[in-house]
C-alpha cells in the first residue's frame, strides 16, 4: 500500500483507471510481476535493484514500507485516542506526504484530494471546527505570506477535520516546537539560516509523538 500511494505522488495526471492498474516500474514503466508486489522481500531479493531495467530503486521505498509496519504495533498493543482506521489514514498519507515533502518540498494535490475523500468517508469529522481552523490558517497564510507553503495549510485543515480539537491543537504546538529546535540547530551548526524545511516530516513525527505519549499528555 505505501509503495503503490507513494508511487501515485509522483503520477502527474491522474487517471481513472490508474487505480486499478499494477504498480510500474519507475524507469522503463513495464508492469511489475506478482512478487515484485510483495514490498520489503522484493527490496532484499533484488538488493534495492529493478528486475526488469536493473536501476537502482529509492532508499525511500524501502524506509517508507519499514515506517508502514509501525501501526500493526501500536494498533496490537496501544490504546490509540483515535480509532484504528482514522490512525492508520492518517499516518499513512504523513508518511508518504512526508517523503514526498523532503524530496521535493511540496505536496501532490491529487493525492490530497484523495486523503480527503478517504478522510470524510472513513470518519465522521468535526466539520465547524475544520472550516473555523481552515479559515483561521489561511488568514495566517496570506498574512505572513511564504511563512508556510499551502500544502501544509491544507495538511492542517485536513487534520483538524479527522482529530480531536485538543490532539489537533497539540499537534501544532510540537510540530512547530520540533522544527523550530530543528531550524535553530541547522542556522547554529551548519550556517544555514535561510534553508526552506519540510514541514511534512515534523507534522508525522508530531502525529506519532502525542498517539505514543496520549496518555500522559492529553
Ligand atoms: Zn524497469
Amino acid at each position: 500500500m505505501f509503495s503503490y500511494l507513494y508511487q501515485l505522488c509522483h503520477v502527474q495526471s491522474l487517471k481513472l483507471d490508474y487505480l486499478l492498474l499494477r504498480s510500474r516500474c519507475d524507469y522503463c514503466q513495464q508492469q511489475l510481476k506478482f512478487i515484485n508486489i510483495i514490498p520489503i522481500l522484493s527490496y532484499m531479493i533484488q538488493r534495492g535493484k529493478t528486475r526488469c531495467c536493473n536501476h537502482k530503486l529509492s532508499c525511500f521505498y524501502i524506509i517508507g514500507e519499514l515506517l508502514a509496519l509501525f501501526p500493526a504495533f501500536t494498533t496490537t498493543y496501544m490504546t490509540l485516542y483515535v480509532n484504528d482506521a482514522t490512525f492508520l489514514l492518517i499516518y499513512l498519507f504523513l508518511l508518504i506526504f512526508s517523503i514526498y515533502d523532503i524530496q521535493t518540498l511540496t505536496l501532490p494535490v491529487h493525492v490530497i484530494i484523495i486523503f480527503i475523500f478517504c478522510g470524510t468517508f472513513i470518519t465522521h469529522g468535526n466539520l465547524y471546527t475544520c472550516l473555523y481552523i481552515a479559515t483561521l490558517l489561511h488568514l495566517f497564510y496570506f498574512i505572513f505570506y511564504q511563512a508556510i507553503g499551502y500544502g501544509d495549510i491544507l495538511l492542517f485543515s485536513i487534520l483538524s477535520y479527522l482529530l480531536p480539537y485538543t490532539m489537533f491543537g497539540l499537534t501544532i504546538l510540537v510540530t512547530f516546537l520540533i522544527a523550530g529546535v530543528f531550524a535553530f540547530v541547522c542556522m547554529v551548526v551548519f550556517h544555514q539560516a535561510n534553508r526552506k524545511i519540510p514541514l511534512v516530516p515534523f507534522i508525522f513525527i508530531a502525529f506519532n509523538f502525542l498517539i505514543i505519549f496520549n496518555e500522559s499528555l492529553i
